[in-house]
């Protein structure tokens, strides 16, 4: 009888499916597709993908599947999907059928995804959840935050503990329900809560705990606030008493802070946005986007720079509390302090953030995977990541390699790790700066918890090659195999592997610092290289650095390295401003020093030279934080201005003639402004000419950017459009950080290429 079921001519397929298909409300879609199309089958979640087993005609297989290409979730990403004829079953129905765990491969998990417009919908009329503000279905919620381990079922998350309601179990078992196997599905009845804790009380009920909340801002008030991935720290954007009460508590002098705006109409008033930025913006990753400045907030906010780092609201608890506010931004800056990971956990919140916010909105749900707000900017029309963490995070990178079990350190500034399973390279959320104890404890965490959910025991460890990078100490102390691998060459690999490439290309690498092999420090690499070896073809001519890494937040020390030896001690009579700042007494030391080579390492970085011009035109000769003087050069920058300074291109690149003309037009009083683009243009001309020479030389058309110093919007669009002029294939970063944070995929994949060495 049961061979009826089967319909003559029929056989049995297993398709399966790989990428991000799961918590994204996958088998549903599978399940309803197949039922609209009299399909019979069953579909299953597995660790590395899902599987569905259907009876179709081999001629109506392919159809099926491009249909299930066309109308997949908008947050699914399908990577691959393969079918084989198999033993033949008979099958009554469709069915979900559930979750086994086959092997120690992966899947990709989804990242956190916004509250979707049907929730937000739902929120104002479903009695049980009536502004309730953990409403989430399989289009949109937490995911990566709250997943402990694979398969993605609710008790592998940390809403084990809340009990399904027969309300919410019985949408979760309707198949014909958006909330069918949505992992996180809660209500006011039997989901989380959150608690306002303000002094020593605790206030509950979401409407009592919006009102106190709106009451609080708006009365200046400083609130810890529990978000996705971690606490963030919230105030009204436009009460500069309170930005700079915030700014001094959480001990960060000059860094912009992060604003999130009621919605995107009154966004366009404080910032200019393009379609590309609105897209970004209104996506479901919702990112920080850095935008030109429109209209002034709080000037403590953007402290002078004309761009303000913009999100729309992504809980359900932002539009609840932007209903009432009144308000058309809150500043919503990560919850730490200077340089620490964000609290994630209601205790150390407390005990904390309590020093800095007047009052703590916490909820009853663990955060397992720690993330930060992930940060873009769009240039060139294309969406550049440069915090990699909520929303995007951990999605893999499907590489043309295969890195199974190889572990990439990561940089040390601006930390990622990457793990390799079989062809896909899975990195890390944005972990921070490793010399911070705290930060770096959140590696070691972070670790085990990647090891523990993509099943991973790396067989060959891969770091940088500076011997004091705690993450190449991780890499010795791992007693695993260990090899190291260049900086810059780790930065182009990390942009070539985005882009798929695997052959020689020329590699221009500028960014801070970076160990060289010559152990001087790097950061202005030319090179020929493909994914086994470099030629380092040229780079910045050497210079002292007085002071070592001193340098990095004392600016005038470069300029003055410049200075010192163009001129040597004559420079003292130009009369700059910036040495007016400066000891007398320490610009002697200072010259004395590179004398006598006391404590003056070499360095060719493009970052030092970019410091040494802001301090030497007397806009940043001191630096509050990371990349702080180039960001203010290029904020300055006159787009009018198309002239550039003169150079030297050798065997190393000089700008003492670019130094000496800066100098003139200072006694001329040229604006800082045109000295500043002048500047840019030169950096852009310098290397427009290296590369095309090079690619006379060694008959190679590719050319790949990549590097902390590529962040500059003004030097990469420019760059961009000046190769694609000259006929150059370009590749730069949009996916993958070009700062340190991309470093570990680069790793990752020289390792993979150089492992047999
Ligand atoms: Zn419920
Ligand atoms: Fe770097």
């Amino acid at each position: 009888m049961q061979i009826n079921d089967r319909q003559s001519g029929e056989s049995t397929f297993e398709i399966e499916i790989k990428g991000r298909v799961q918590g994204v409300g996958f088998r549903p879609f599978i399940y309803r597709l197949a039922k609209s199309n009299h399909v019979k089958g069953c579909v299953e979640n597995r660790n590395d993908g899902v599987v569905l087993k259907i009876n179709r005609k081999a001629s109506a297989i392919n159809s099926f599947i491009s249909l299930i290409k066309s109308s997949a979730p908008s947050v699914a990403n399908i990577e691959s999907i393969v079918f084989r004829q198999t033993v033949n079953e008979n099958f009554t129905d469709f069915q979900i059928v559930k979750s086994k765990t086959v092997s120690d491969r992966i899947t990709g998990i989804s990242p956190d995804i916004a509250v979707c417009n049907d929730c937000l919908k739902d929120m104002k009329v479903q009695r049980n959840r009536l502004d309730y503000p953990f409403i989430n279905c399989t289009n949109c919620g937490p995911r990566f935050t709250i997943i402990k381990d694979l398969p993605y079922d609710r008790d592998k998350t940390t809403m084990k503990d809340f009990e399904l309601c027969p309300d919410c179990l019985k949408e979760y078992r309707d198949i014909k329900d958006r909330r069918f196997h949505a992992q996180p599905v809660a209500c006011s009845l039997c989901g989380p809560e959150y608690s306002l804790l303000y002094q020593n009380k605790v206030i509950k009920h979401t409407q009592t705990i919006i009102s106190k909340l709106v009451a609080l801002i708006k009365d200046k008030n400083i609130i810890a606030v529990k978000g996705l991935g971690g606490f963030f720290l919230a105030c009204d954007a436009l009460s500069e008493e309170t930005v700079v009460r915030l700014r001094k508590l959480k001990n960060r002098e000059g860094k912009p802070f992060a604003v999130m705006f009621s919605d995107i109409d009154t966004l366009k008033e404080y910032a200019f946005v393009n379609n590309t930025e609105e897209t970004s913006l209104k996506s479901w990753k919702r990112p920080i986007v850095l935008l030109r400045q429109k209209k002034s907030l709080a000037s403590s906010v953007s402290v002078g720079f004309n761009t303000i780092g913009a999100m729309l609201p992504y809980m359900p608890l932002h539009y609840l509390l932007f209903e009432k506010l009144n308000i058309p931004a809150i500043v919503l800056t990560s919850g730490n302090i200077s340089d620490e990971p964000i609290v994630t956990d209601n205790k150390t919140a407390v005990e904390k953030l309590g020093k800095i916010a007047d009052d703590v909105l916490i909820y009853n749900r663990d955060i397992y995977n720690r993330t930060d707000d992930s940060v873009v900017t769009i240039m060139n029309n294309k969406e550049r990541v440069l915090r990699r963490s909520r929303g995007y995070v951990p999605e893999a990178k499907t590489l043309t390699l295969n890195v199974e079990g190889i572990f990439a350190t990561g940089a040390e500034l601006v930390n990622c790790f990457c793990l390799g399973k079989d062809n896909q390279a899975i990195l890390s959320q944005h972990i921070g700066d490793l010399k911070n104890i705290e930060t770096y404890e959140f590696y070691l965490e972070t670790i085990e918890q990647f090891n523990k959910l993509f099943r991973f025991n790396p067989r060959l460890v891969v770091s940088d090659l500076h011997p004091d990078y705690l993450s190449t100490q991780y890499a010795v102390e791992s007693k695993k195999r260990h090899i190291q691998v260049q900086h810059h060459h780790a930065h182009i690999a990390s942009c070539m592997a985005e882009h798929n490439l695997d052959e020689q290309v020329i590699g221009v690498a500028f960014d801070g610092t970076g160990y060289g092999d010559d152990n001087n420090s790097w950061g202005s690499e030319f090179f020929v290289c493909d994914l086994k070896e470099y030629t380092r073809i040229n780079h910045f001519e050497y210079l002292s650095m007085p002071g070592g890494d001193n340098v990095i937040e004392e600016p005038w020390r470069m300029a003055l390295s410049y200075l010192y030896k163009i001129y040597g001690s004559k420079f003292l009579n130009f009369n700059l401003p910036f040495l007016n700042t400066i000891k007398s007494s320490s610009v002697e030391l200072i010259c004395d020093a590179i004398d006598k080579k006391i404590n003056c390492p070499l360095t060719s970085s493009s970052g030092r030279l970019f410091d040494a011009v802001a301090a030497l035109i007397n806009l940043s000769p001191f630096s509050k934080f990371h990349a702080e003087a180039p960001m203010r050069l290029e904020a300055i920058i006159n787009r009018k201005i198309k002239k550039a300074y003169p150079y030297t291109i050798d065997t190393t690149i000089s700008f003492e003639d670019t130094f000496t003309t800066i100098i003139n037009d200072l006694k001329q009083q040229v604006p800082r402004s045109e000295i500043s683009a002048k500047f840019h243009n030169t950096i852009i001309s310098v290397i427009l000419e290296v590369v095309t020479e090079a690619r006379n030389r060694y008959d190679l058309n590719k050319v790949v950017l990549s590097g902390g110093t590529f962040q500059n919007k003004y030097l990469l669009e420019n760059l961009e459009i000046m190769f694609e002029k000259h006929d150059f294939e370009l590749f730069s970063h949009q996916k993958i950080p070009t700062n340190d944070g991309g470093i570990a995929l680069g790793q990752l994949v020289l390792a993979a290429k150089n492992q047999t060495k």
